[in-house]
């Protein structure tokens, strides 16, 4: 959470900061600020709000500067007002810093730097760094360089920083441990920020900074990396991939509309050359080494939150069910905090759209410590999770911007099929003809995803119908009950209608007390699974008044004649249903989140990328 972006160069910093902020709004919007300076003099401008806001705020400013650096915040420590923003300067007002993360012994460091006469002026955890910064450069007679490790050294906790010195003109000092940074090279010009989106049009060449890496950027010299320890390092240049088009809305009225629509091409591009036409065998490059640990695995614990958390619950029906491995999902919150029993011979795969979720990055390596093997499955390339694990697969969603996850979530509900799969042939859980059977479903799934969009229309009126309901009922069986949660999640996040994901056969034990005729409910009743078991649920639905939204299998009679709406999707294997189901169940949200005229892209309270706690 929150964005960093900094430049250095022989341009205009403004412009490029800015420009860099509204690409990582999607990481927190409670505040912006930037911080430019020229001439040896140290500009800060910031506002609660978003980044128009400080754009507004600047239009009669002095915004020049060939140095500068900027910060769209998602607060964790103080509310989201002005004082509170980033940049924070130092006592003397020399040195601004910007930080992503949270500083964990702040307090302590605070007390003990009030004591010996800092005045703060914000209740965040970052400003104590920069005076905690300021205090070893005076007292140590360092350079910044140095102050800042130093300091860090005496810091616990997670972050990304940048920090400028009003005396020279020349240089950002960077630093990192728990939250990303990148760094891109340019020809007498640096571009840092927290991902590559707002160096891509600049520069293809990128350093990425690993956890507790420090950098001193000076646009007349090459690039300099040491550890927190003190340890040289020898920065390694990566080339960039990702493209302009793919951060862009592309005539969508919002990004996750446009990501929603993009999931048949994401779901095809996460298949490419994983499955050989001919033979059908699938090739997961990135676990091929690890392949017969996981044939051999005990069980599998599946990390991660939120929507990849539902995911991951699809995994277990996956690997169950196909390769009769035993699996566990766990939310990495929990998992990391309570001494789970962990051995030599789990597998324990984390998943994460980012590939920099705090929690599950912690959990990942707590299980690294207890000898488990750990296993990724990320959107974003070179991110920190791929870097930690053994191994692990990426899914080729491009760049999710839209803060409700949409086609992350189906493309690692594509990954995991694949992995399942391919441990099933190996372990000849399925017989060649059921593993065949499935692949060739499978490979028919992105054309299927492009015919349930085309219900776009008749889920908008739905939406239309529904939109003031202050809570939703979402059920399914079997492979639909993680849908029916990730659907109900989709629906909180952005429109702030509360809503509920539940099994259809455990509403009886409590949530049915909830149904009445304002209640929707919306069931996913598609053929096979559990058909028949979730007609009789929608029945006692029914019998109570509730009024019913249902995705069945196209052609279907019997829940048309008991539904409010019907929503007719393809037929596919129920093991393939997830990346089917869920569409209308997004497409729902979004129309309904637009009607209530929230914010889709930035719904409020949230922030892509988890970087804390
Ligand atoms: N802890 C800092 C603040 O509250 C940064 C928050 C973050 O990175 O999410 O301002």
């Amino acid at each position: 959470m929150c964005g960093i972006v900094g430049y250095v160069g022989g341009q205009q910093a403004y412009p490029i900061i800015v420009k860099g902020l509204h690409r990582l709004e999607y990481r927190g919007y409670d505040s912006a600020g930037i911080a430019i300076t020229t001439d040896k003099q140290l500009n800060i401008y910031k506002q609660a709000g978003k980044v128009s806001d400080l754009e507004d705020f600047v239009k009669d400013k002095n915004v020049k500067g060939n140095i500068g650096i900027g910060h769209t915040r998602w607060a964790t420590h103080g509310v989201p007002n002005q004082l509170n923003a980033h940049p924070h300067k130092s006592g003397d007002s020399n040195l601004a810093l910007i930080h992503n993360g949270i500083i964990e012994n702040y307090d302590s460091l605070k007390k003990a730097l009030i004591k010996r006469g800092h005045v703060f002026e914000s209740e965040t955890d970052t400003e104590v760094l920069v005076h905690l910064i300021e205090e070893i450069k005076k007292n140590e007679k360092v350079n910044l360089f140095e102050a800042v490790r130093l300091a860090l050294n005496e810091v616990i906790g997670a972050y990304a920083i940048l920090v400028i010195d009003k005396e020279n003109n020349e240089e950002i000092i960077a630093a990192r441990k728990g939250s990303p940074l990148v760094i891109g090279i340019g020809k007498g010009e640096y571009f840092v920020a927290s991902d590559a989106t707002p160096i891509v049009e600049y520069t293809r060449n990128v350093v990425y900074l690993e956890d507790e890496q420090i950098a001193r950027i000076n646009k007349k010299e090459a690039l300099e990396i040491k550890t927190i320890s003190n340890i040289i390092k020898t920065p390694y240049i990566d080339e960039l991939e990702l493209s302009l088009e793919a951060i862009e809305k592309e005539g969508f009225e919002h990004f996750m509309l446009k990501e929603i629509f993009e999931q048949p091409k994401c779901i095809l591009d996460t298949m490419r050359g994983r499955i050989n036409a001919k033979t059908g065998e699938i090739t997961l490059g990135g676990i091929l080494d690890y392949e017969k640990k996981i044939l051999n695995a005990e069980r599998i614990i599946i990390v991660a939150c939120g929507t990849s958390w539902h995911a991951g619950l699809i995994g277990e029906y996956l690997f169950e069910d196909l390769a009769r491995i035993s699996v566990e999902v766990e939310y990495a919150s929990e998992f990391r905090y309570r001494n789970p029993i962990i051995t030599e011979k789990d597998v324990v795969l984390a998943i994460s759209q980012s590939g920099e979720t705090a929690d599950t990055m912690a959990a990942l390596e707590l299980a690294k410590q207890k000898g488990a093997t750990i296993l990724g499955i990320c959107n974003v390339v070179g991110s920190s999770i791929p870097r930690l694990t053994d191994a692990g697969s990426y899914t080729h969603a491009g760049p999710e911007i839209g803060v409700a996850s949409t086609k992350a979530f189906t493309t690692q509900v594509v990954v995991l099929t694949l992995m399942a799969l391919r441990i099933a042939k190996e372990k000849g859980t399925l017989t060649n003809t059921e593993y065949r059977q499935i692949i060739t479903e499978l490979e028919l799934i992105p054309k299927k995803v492009e015919k349930v969009l085309e219900l776009d229309d008749l889920i908008k009126e739905i939406a239309a119908e529904f939109k003031d309901a202050t809570n939703f009922l979402y059920l399914g069986r079997g492979y639909n009950f993680p849908v029916a949660l990730e659907g109900a999640l989709k629906l909180k996040e952005i429109s702030y209608i509360h809503a509920e994901g539940y099994p259809a056969a455990e509403m009886k034990h409590g949530p049915i007390a909830l149904i009445d005729e304002h209640m929707p409910i919306v069931v996913l009743a598609t053929r096979k699974g559990n058909y028949e078991k979730v007609v009789s649920n929608i029945q006692e639905v029914k019998a109570r008044g509730g009024r019913l939204i249902a995705i069945v299998t196209e052609g279907d009679k019997t829940v048309k004649e008991l539904a409010d709406y019907c929503i007719e999707i393809p037929a596919c294997f129920e093991e393939l249903m997830p990346l089917l189901s869920i569409i209308p169940l997004q497409l729902l949200s979004y129309h309904i989140a637009v009607m209530r005229n929230c914010n889709v892209d930035q719904p409020r309270n949230l922030a892509k990328s988890v970087t804390v706690e």
